[in-house]
């Protein structure tokens, strides 16, 4: 659009040349007239081969004597519309006994739907033709309308500005002097000289083009900006859910990291976290707490006679179990295996013990097994002295008690 508005701007500047010849060889017609219609008495002289000549001879009969020279714009002496048309360019050759001017009209007929009683409108320049023949270039806009024809019309203001869009021939009037002369006047051709376009029209034109590209254009963009947002959002949105999925999963997998699979209970790493919590106690408050370790009384046996998935089942009733009985402080943890930990918070090792005996019999008289019970051996140990900097310590009794436990005949409860 850039470019095309460049070529045009530039082949109106040097191109896009219009041209009307007025010339005697193209075949338009020319005629004279002298000032008898107004009562004068000056002779007038025509001769017309390749340049159209006029002869005349001003006499002072009356006060503006005078002899014209017309020349049609066509062969059919057709109206033409001058607005296109910027210049007029004369060729002419002329003399005279005394100094004179001459009147250049290019006079506009007025149409009948104009509804104006005045037959045509004169519009007219006025020059001082050198002697000899010369050319001449006249300005269209610097037309005006003689006084004596604003005069004459008796037309309101603004029907008396010069007006150019119905001209049938141009005049070549003698000059206003009333001395007696002797005037030649040889047009050997005019030319009306314009362009297609006038700077002003293409420059609106190219205007209102600029104007509808820019608004074709932006709206193209906003809709293609608007589709590009909704995808935008759309993407946003499935991200958005994908990160809803991911916290899911990475809350499940947090879970699954501190629980055991199989019993649901937690693991030792989810046992790592009450553990400091209940060492931190004691540590500051002297809060007692205990552990109690659990292991399942001949379960390779158990798996052994009745399969690894029966093992599996009563691994998991095992731990429903124990964690039904346990109270709310106390947190039950499978340690491996068949052998599970339970921390009991805020107890010394004789209520431990009781929930240790408590734990074994429900264990017992849950009837886990198919044909005889299964049962389990538990061993407590209390917190105490050094175990508040070495967990491990308590552990390891906690573990012999369990020991202790096993070698005294299983299904019961040693304490440290
Ligand atoms: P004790 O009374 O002396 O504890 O005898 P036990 O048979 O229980 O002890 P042992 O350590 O000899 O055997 C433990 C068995 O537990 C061996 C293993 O196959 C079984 N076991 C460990 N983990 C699992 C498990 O996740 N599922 C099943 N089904 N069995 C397991
Ligand atoms: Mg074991
Ligand atoms: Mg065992």
């Amino acid at each position: 659009m850039a470019l095309l508005t460049l070529a045009l701007v530039a082949w109106q500047h040097w191109g896009m040349n219009l041209s009307l010849p007025i010339s005697s060889l193209e075949g338009s017609l020319g005629w004279v007239e002298d000032d008898s219609p107004e009562k004068g008495n000056s002779i007038v002289d025509y001769q017309q081969n390749d340049a159209y000549h006029m002869q005349c001879e001003i006499r002072s009969a009356i006060t503006y004597p005078y002899c014209n020279l017309f020349t049609a714009l066509n062969r059919e002496e057709r109206g033409i519309d001058l607005s296109q048309y910027k210049t007029l360019h004369l060729d002419l050759a002329h003399q005279s006994s005394t100094r004179d001017s001459l009147r250049v009209y290019l006079n506009h007929f007025f149409r009948p739907e104009e509804q104006v009683w005045f037959p045509y409108k004169s519009n007219q320049q006025v020059i001082n033709p050198r002697e000899g023949r010369h050319t001449y270039t006249l300005e269209l806009d610097e037309f005006y309308v003689p006084a004596w024809w604003v005069y004459a019309s008796d037309l309101p203001p603004e029907q008396t500005k010069p007006q150019l869009t119905n001209v049938r021939h141009m005049v070549l009037s003698t000059g206003d002097s009333s001395i007696p002369r002797e005037v030649s006047v040889i047009l050997h051709s005019a030319e009306l000289r314009g362009k297609w376009l006038s700077a002003n029209q293409l420059y609106r034109g190219l205007l209102w083009a600029w104007m509808l590209l820019s608004l074709v254009y932006f709206s193209y963009r906003a809709i293609q900006y608007s589709r590009q947002a909704k995808s935008k959002s759309a993407e946003a949105e499935q991200l958005r859910s994908l990160n809803r999925l991911l916290d899911l999963k990475s809350q499940r997998f947090k879970k699954m990291a501190i629980h055991d699979n199989l019993t649901g209970l937690y693991n030792r790493a989810g046992m790592r976290t009450h553990l400091k919590e209940a060492v931190a106690d004691y540590n500051t408050k002297q809060t007692p707490f205990s552990v109690l370790m659990l292991d399942l009384d001949h379960f390779k046996h158990i798996n052994d006679t009745y399969g690894h998935e029966e093992g599996d089942r009563i691994l998991k009733e095992f731990a429903r179990v124990v964690s039904d009985r346990c109270r709310d402080s106390d947190v039950p943890a499978r340690w491996g295996g068949e052998e599970f930990v339970v921390l009991c918070k805020n107890s010394p090792a004789k209520a431990a013990e009781v929930l240790a005996e408590d734990l074994c019999r429900g264990i017992r008289e849950a009837g886990l097994g198919r044909d005889h019970p299964v049962t389990c051996s538990i061993g407590v140990a209390e917190a105490r002295n050094n175990d508040g900097k070495d967990v491990a310590a308590l552990f390891r009794r906690a573990d012999e008690a369990l020991y202790r436990a096993k070698n005294t005949g299983r299904n019961r409860v040693a304490v440290d």
